[in-house]
């Protein structure tokens, strides 16, 4: 039996990994993929780093854990039942463990437009408080309809004032950027701008943010009716969620969704994790 089952190998889960180790616990991670980073991004604003590529930062991540000697399962888990102990269902086994760490990230959800992934990372961004500081005082378009758009564009509002929102044929806003309303058919590359297609017109602008939403990994424990808030974020006090033993941290819980705040929320989760099993 692990001391602790972290799920997700990304900023958060493998800091609390590296934490739980060094406290001389047992935890095993499994993640299933590179998470919010496996979009083609590079990272600027994290301490001690100048630049690298996501992938390649989670990369060291999940190597500076399996140098600890901790597992790191490439996984996906479907399931977690509770007995005398946890027990966490992949695929492929299954696990038990006195604790949970759930740090499986909020995925920014993608749009069905032709064009829009060839460009993920050469123009076309999912989140504007990383990558909007690259394009200050250009004309930026954002794409999305609801709150969660409205919250992107407020950040965009920082670095240009030349915004256009593509509402893709959704409601309109009171705002007071330039709107197109007509569905987008397709984005396309030329002489470093991206063109973005209606059925009816082009626009021209030097980056699209898309803002359709974000969505939790956290099905697999549905049915253990973890609480959550309207966006979908794990609702936890001091890490721990409305189930004893299970704690979260990362994009999952909310905030500032930045990696220098997952890792820290692994951090703190971890010393969390170790008083609450010291108290069993
Ligand atoms: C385009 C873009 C650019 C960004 N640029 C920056 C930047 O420049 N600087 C910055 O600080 N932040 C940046 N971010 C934000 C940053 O990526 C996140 O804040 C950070 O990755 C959150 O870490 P996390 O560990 O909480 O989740 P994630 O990194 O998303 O990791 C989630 C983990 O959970 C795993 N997982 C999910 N579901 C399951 C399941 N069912 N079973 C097993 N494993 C599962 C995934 O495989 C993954 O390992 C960017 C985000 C985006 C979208």
């Amino acid at each position: 039996m692990f001391d602790c089952i972290v799920i997700g190998s990304g900023p958060s889960g493998i800091s609390a990994a590296i934490y739980l180790k060094r406290f001389g616990l047992d935890v095993l991670v499994i993640g299933k993929d590179y998470g919010t980073l496996s979009i083609n991004t590079k990272i600027e604003n994290y301490y001690g780093i100048e630049s690298i590529d996501g992938v390649d930062l989670i990369k060291k991540g999940i190597l500076q854990a399996s140098n600890l000697g901790i597992s790191v399962l490439e996984e996906e888990v479907v399931k977690i039942e509770m007995s005398d102990s946890f027990v966490v269902g992949t695929s492929i086994n299954s696990y038990n463990a006195k604790t949970i760490f759930i740090a499986t990230g909020m995925k920014r959800n993608s749009l069905n437009i032709k064009g829009l992934k060839e460009l993920e990372g050469s123009g076309v961004s999912y989140c504007a408080v990383c990558d909007g500081f690259l394009y200050r005082k250009k004309r930026i378009g954002i794409i999305g309809s609801g709150d969660y758009m409205l919250s992107e564009l407020e950040v965009l509002r920082r670095f240009s004032n030349d915004l256009v929102v593509f509402t893709n044929g959704e409601e309109v806003f009171d705002i007071n950027e330039f709107k197109v309303i007509d569905k987008v058919i397709s984005i396309n590359k030329e002489n470093d701008l991206i063109k973005v297609n209606t059925s009816s017109k082009s626009y021209e602008v030097n980056c699209l943010f898309v803002a359709a939403g974000m969505a939790n990994g956290t099905s697999f424990a549905r049915h253990l009716g973890l609480l959550t808030d309207e966006v979908g974020h794990l609702i936890v006090n001091d890490y721990m969620t409305n189930i004893p033993g299970i704690f979260a941290g990362g994009d999952a819980i909310g905030g500032v969704k930045q990696i220098v705040k997952a890792a820290s929320d692994g951090c703190v989760a971890a010393y969390k994790i170790k008083d609450y099993i010291k108290g069993l």
